[in-house]
């Protein structure tokens, strides 16, 4: 029986991901089978009777593992959009095997002996740049996840890596089935307050669950939000608020508190074993911050005057409250409710006034017109590729000289199964090494899709992450090195968030508006009038939105920094957040027992404070341009994509962004783009 994972991909484009042919049942023997062949492949490496050179080993090793990185894209391709019951069964059984695996390969001494010998002779090998970092970084990555210590230490290592991967796939599975969960609304009067189109999503959801004539509230951050921001009916709005802030904490066998502890456990033992005093200096080692001190500090920065700012719009909010006689206390349940009507009131601006021009596809239309302009790359719908769900889309990227580079695959509507919040992923990265390849990305998002023929409009803020999401996408398109582990996303977690915020800039720049945020039902362009006013209202609730993001970004560096103080779970999350003078009006953006980015995987454990390390980037890039005098200047444009977009991990991150802005970024950009600084004013 053939399984259509493992072979080369076939088809047009350089081959594609076979889509179409895939069951569930298929990937675990695809797994194995790919795994055997990669640990095959490495025992040749490290077996080779001719001394270890550049070719033969970290070349070689480039070249090995090819089926395992076609049959995991498409495995995580499922675990994030796909992820039905049958599926997670996979998981389960083959998350702690694929731990197990990596600390084999990482654990051969005779491969590590030679990946460190090409190493040390790299300064005098005749490597050129982009080898040196390569073999640099290849020593780096073994040598930081254990390959230098004794027999039993490895072992109680990958002992520990296994059951974290099991923990970790625990986790995300019960937070997955806790977002699944809904309230139903059963009367008319409960949806006081919800502009048409929350109503007609509500009546949707409450259909697929199987209660027509019923509106279903999803414990979806982009069904929550909306709500909040639009129930005239306080008791429901605690409700929805008190289900959502409590995912993955109802004391059930969904809880994950026990779950973390055992995590932050594991991971300090981790980095003790390895040599490090905390998981949170492990992990910033080869980041951009280097150390959690750096980050912290940065955070700190930003702490103290969001803080401040939060105190402002309580108090501002409490006066609309009082003005109408509420005879209420601001709760957090109030805090969207409120902040709204004072964005009404002080700025004359609705997102039900917005929505109307800011239509799905338009948007994407957008996107695509900023991708020429800035990168000159250029988008053709295409249809004869596979797809895994029939709402994906497919389009072929080419440069401006009619050269192919690439595929983008947009899935972007809500369905059970697939993650909430938005992202991208890479099917096959950028490489040249043996031949050029075609580059292939997806973004996905979850939108709720309109009645057919009906275009599905979206809030400012979800068009803001478009851009986000599409930044990445752009970030894997562009790049241009030679070897596949340099390229593209792989890059220092704090700086793979540079290119996708930068990329928000461009939604409110007037080409964009002018042309391509039209109103659904007259076709008339944006008034200037309400540009101005979104314009105005930008650095409305920046208190809110940095307090309620650094409060998860400390108090994650914390736990990581010192996990004895961790104990019980809830005393933790409260005694840091009183420590840091949290307003009680306000939650985590992501509380403990649902922070997906910390307890999902490792990748933005001790992390998230990445964001805003990335935005201190990103702010003082845009103002690149706008120094040039245009969002769309063609020189800084040129070397934006010189230096940033199409480097991937070749150069070091600090050198590449010196090289496109002529200095390091400072804090003051950041501070003038989070309302925390007057804005520059524009020369004469
Ligand atoms: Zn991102």
């Amino acid at each position: 029986m053939s399984n259509p994972l493992q072979p080369a991909w076939s088809g047009p484009h350089g081959g594609v991901p076979p889509f179409d042919k895939i069951k569930v049942a298929h990937f675990k023997p695809a797994l194995e089978a790919a795994m055997a062949e990669q640990l095959a492949e490495i025992d040749r490496i490290a077996n080779d009777p001719a001394p270890p050179t550049f070719a033969n080993t970290i070349e070689a090793m480039e070249r090995s593992g090819r089926m395992l990185d076609r049959v995991g894209n498409v495995y995580g391709v499922w675990s994030s959009t796909l992820r039905t019951p049958d599926f997670q069964e996979v998981e389960r059984e083959m998350e702690p095997k694929l731990a197990a695996f990596r600390d084999q390969v990482i654990q051969n001494e005779k491969l590590f002996k030679r990946i460190a010998a090409v190493y040390e002779a790299r300064e005098k090998s005749g490597l050129d740049a982009e080898q040196k970092r390569l073999a640099w970084l290849k020593y780096q990555d073994f040598a930081r996840s254990g390959a230098r210590l004794e027999a039993g230490a490895k072992a109680k290592l990958s002992g520990i890596n296994q059951r974290l991967a099991t923990l970790y796939t625990e986790f995300s599975q019960n937070v997955l089935a806790d977002e699944n969960s809904a309230l139903i609304l059963e009367k008319d009067s409960d949806l006081a307050g919800l502009p048409e189109s929350l109503r007609e999503a509500a009546a949707e959801a409450a259909r697929e669950r199987g209660r027509p004539g019923k509106w279903a509230i999803l414990n979806t951050r982009s069904s929550v939000e909306p709500f909040l921001t639009y129930s005239e009916r306080r008791d429901l709005r605690r409700k929805v608020w008190e289900a959502f802030v409590s995912r993955g904490d109802n004391g059930n066998e969904r809880d994950n508190k026990k779950i973390i502890r055992e995590i932050v456990k594991l991971r300090g033992e981790r980095a003790r074993l390895l040599g490090y005093p905390s998981h949170a200096h492990w992990r910033l080692e080869m980041s951009m911050a280097k150390t959690p001190e750096r980050a912290t500090q940065l955070m700190e920065a930003v702490w103290k005057p969001a803080v401040k700012r939060v105190a402002e719009e309580v108090a501002d909010m409490q006066a609309m409250a009082d003005k109408e006689g509420a005879g209420i206390r601001i709760e957090p349940w109030d805090y969207r409710f409120y902040a709204e009507k004072v964005r009404k009131a002080r700025y004359d601006v609705d997102d039900n006034e917005v929505m109307p021009y800011l239509q799905l596809e338009n948007l994407r239309e957008a996107m695509f017109w900023v991708a020429g302009e800035l990168l000159d790359l250029h988008f053709t719908p295409v249809t004869d590729v596979p797809v895994y769900h029939p709402d994906v889309r497919v389009w072929e990227v080419k440069d401006g000289a009619g050269k192919h580079v690439a595929l983008f695959y947009f899935d972007p509507y809500a369905r059970t199964d697939k993650s909430s919040g938005a992202w991208m992923n890479a099917y096959r990265n950028q490489e040249r090494f043996d031949g050029e390849v075609t580059t292939i990305v997806s973004n996905n998002s979850n939108f709720v899709k309109g009645k057919p023929g009906e275009p599905v409009l979206v809030s400012w803020d979800d068009a803001v992450t478009l851009f986000h999401e599409f930044g990445h996408a752009l970030h894997g398109m562009s790049s241009s090195v030679r070897y596949p582990s340099l390229s593209g996303t792989n890059v220092d977690r704090d700086y793979v968030e540079f290119p996708s915020q930068l990329l928000e800039h461009w939604l409110a720049t007037p080409e964009v508006l002018n042309k391509y945020a039209r109103h659904c039902k007259t076709g008339e362009p944006i008034p200037q009038a309400l540009v101005r006013k979104i314009e105005r209202a930008s650095k409305f609730n920046k208190g809110f939105e940095n307090v309620e993001y650094l409060s998860s970004a400390l108090v994650d560096m914390r736990m990581h920094l010192d996990p004895e103080k961790v104990g019980d779970l809830t005393e933790f999350e409260r005694g840091t957040l009183s420590s840091l003078g949290m307003p009680k009006e306000m939650v985590m953006r992501h509380r403990l027992p649902h922070f997906g980015h910390l307890f999902s995987g490792d990748s933005y454990s001790a992390g998230y404070y990445s964001y805003l390390w990335a935005d201190t980037l990103s702010a003082d890039a845009f103002e690149a341009f706008t120094e040039a005098g245009s969002a769309y200047d063609k020189q800084v444009a040129k070397k934006l994509r010189e230096h940033v977009f199409s480097t991937g991990n070749s150069i070091d991150p600090a050198e590449s962004y010196r090289a496109f802005r002529g200095r390091d970024a400072g804090i003051d950009a950041l501070m003038r783009r989070r309302g925390f600084a007057p804005p520059i004013q524009p020369r004469q």
